[in-house]
């Protein structure tokens, strides 16, 4: 059996040793930080994610989806907080079906879930504190630094992956050596910083439990997702730069002065605010397009480090599981021939990557601004009642994204055939309204 080095073991790095493992290759898995369980978990990075259908699915073909949905909050809808301090919070349900929902779930326990997965296959050796500083494509063979005792070493296999997020080091030395590599990074202007609703007196939770908040504020906005110990991680997506900024937010007096007049109801629930801003890192928001995604039958990426997208859809982490899906169905149809394999994984995700990373980009903009309007309410309304109307026909972007696993790419067309059909609809309804009335007043 075929010998595969992976470098990172974040969420698609476990899961995809734990597919591996099951094939029965000899998988060595690479990390650079501490082993999770120690508790030195991912500094900066978003404490909860949610997790939808496309993430579920990948992780019930390993067995793990009940062990992973047992601490998962479902998060029902959003619920909106409008500007102005009397404002009341509206919840918009994310589907016409109540039973459809997107779950929140600590990255850490995640993370913990897939490791482990992997670690019940005695095929599979995992490796912290080992970080990867670069990788001999053609041998292949990565380079590695033991960042405990300081000892460089190094791990030949017949194909090594690069599971080692938006930043690889993997997917740069491709870059080095492979001529034609495409390569593109894109920052928002905007950062993201994370808060806390800590519990309330009794251990329960401040606001609404079940839902994903969101305080849409045009520019920027700020979200809430609920933990299971009755706490809320909030993340405000803001600028860095400019008159109103993370750049000019500087005293606590900047602070304290902008969140009582963005988010007057959630200040009561912040009493940590202060510090939290102060000490918290602010991330940077990328996203990150690359081909090829593989090199002969010796390197490969999946998830982050070969499509980084913006959170705004929460698909980043459900796609690199999905990456973890079919690059399995990939080796399993080419056993003998990996590149094939590998061409094949990279032919049916590619432009569900490109086209998720537009769509996530898309939706920062519906969330910090049209979430606030009336007629995105009614657009959704529109859209959750010809979804029951018309079952198996109609079905919203949001729907098909987060509750399907129609190819995202598949999706993004299907949504423009829609809405087109939908306002074609629209004016010819008025059309013949008008036409109406002005017979009925001659
Ligand atoms: C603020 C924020 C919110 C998000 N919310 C959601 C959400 O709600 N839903 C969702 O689906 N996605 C979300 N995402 C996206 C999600 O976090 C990523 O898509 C997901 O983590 C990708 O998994 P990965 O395994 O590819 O990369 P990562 O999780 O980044 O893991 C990469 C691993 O590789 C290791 N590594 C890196 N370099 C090296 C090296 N040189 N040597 C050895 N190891 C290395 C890292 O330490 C890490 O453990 C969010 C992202 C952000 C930033």
């Amino acid at each position: 059996m075929a010998k595969f080095v992976l470098i990172g073991s974040g969420l698609a790095g476990g899961l995809l040793a734990a597919y591996l493992g099951r094939r029965g290759y000899e998988v060595a898995l690479y990390e650079r930080r501490a082993d999770p369980r120690e508790g030195n978990m991912v500094g900066g990075r978003s404490i909860n994610l949610a997790l939808s259908t496309r993430g579920i699915h990948a992780l019930e073909q390993i067995g793990i989806a009940d062990e992973v949905l047992k601490h998962a909050i479902p998060m029902r809808g959003r619920m909106i907080h409008p500007a102005g301090a009397e404002a009341r919070t509206i919840f918009a349900p994310y589907d016409v079906d109540p039973n459809k929902h997107i779950n929140s779930i600590g990255r850490a326990a995640l993370n913990t879930t897939v490791i482990e997965a992997a670690q019940r296959y005695p095929n599979v050796h995992v490796k912290f504190n080992h970080k990867c500083t670069g990788v001999d494509i053609d041998s292949p063979t990565a380079q590695l630094l033991n960042t405990s005792t300081s000892q460089p070493l190094s791990a030949s296999a017949d194909s090594i992956i690069g599971v080692d997020g938006a930043f690889s080091a993997v997917r740069q030395s491709m870059q080095l050596k492979i001529g034609n590599f495409e390569y593109d990074e894109s920052y928002l202007a905007h950062g993201y910083k994370e808060l806390t609703i800590p519990p309330g007196p009794n251990g329960g939770w401040r606001m609404e439990k079940e839902a994903l908040h969101i305080w849409p504020r045009k520019s920027f906005m700020m979200i809430a997702l609920p933990n299971p110990d009755g706490s809320f991680t909030c993340t405000l997506f803001w600028e860095f730069e400019g008159p109103r900024s993370f750049a000019t937010t500087k005293t606590d007096d900047d602070v304290r002065r902008f969140f009582e007049e963005e988010f007057p109801d959630a200040v009561p629930l912040m009493p940590n605010l202060v510090d939290d801003f102060k000490n918290n890192p602010t991330g940077s928001l990328v996203t990150i397009r690359c081909a090829p995604w593989f090199y002969k039958d010796k390197v490969a990426l999946v998830g982050d480090a070969a499509h980084a997208v913006v959170p705004f859809y929460g698909q980043g982490m459900n796609a690199a599981f999905e990456d973890c899906v079919v690059l399995d169905e990939c080796l399993a149809g080419f056993p003998e021939d990996r590149q094939r394999a590998f061409a094949e994984y990279f032919q049916r995700r590619k432009a569900n990557a490109d086209a998720l990373a537009d769509l996530a980009l898309e939706n920062f903009i519906e969330m910090r601004d049209k979430t606030a309007s009336r007629t995105f309410r009614a657009k959704k309304k529109l859209d959750h009642f010809l979804e029951a109307a018309l079952p198996g026909i109609y079905m919203p972007l949001y729907t098909m994204v987060t509750f399907t696993r129609i190819p995202y790419a598949t999706a993004a067309h299907r949504a423009r055939i829609q809405d087109a059909l939908v306002y074609a609809g629209l004016i010819v309804a008025m059309i013949l309204l008008l036409a109406l009335a002005i017979r009925l007043l001659r």
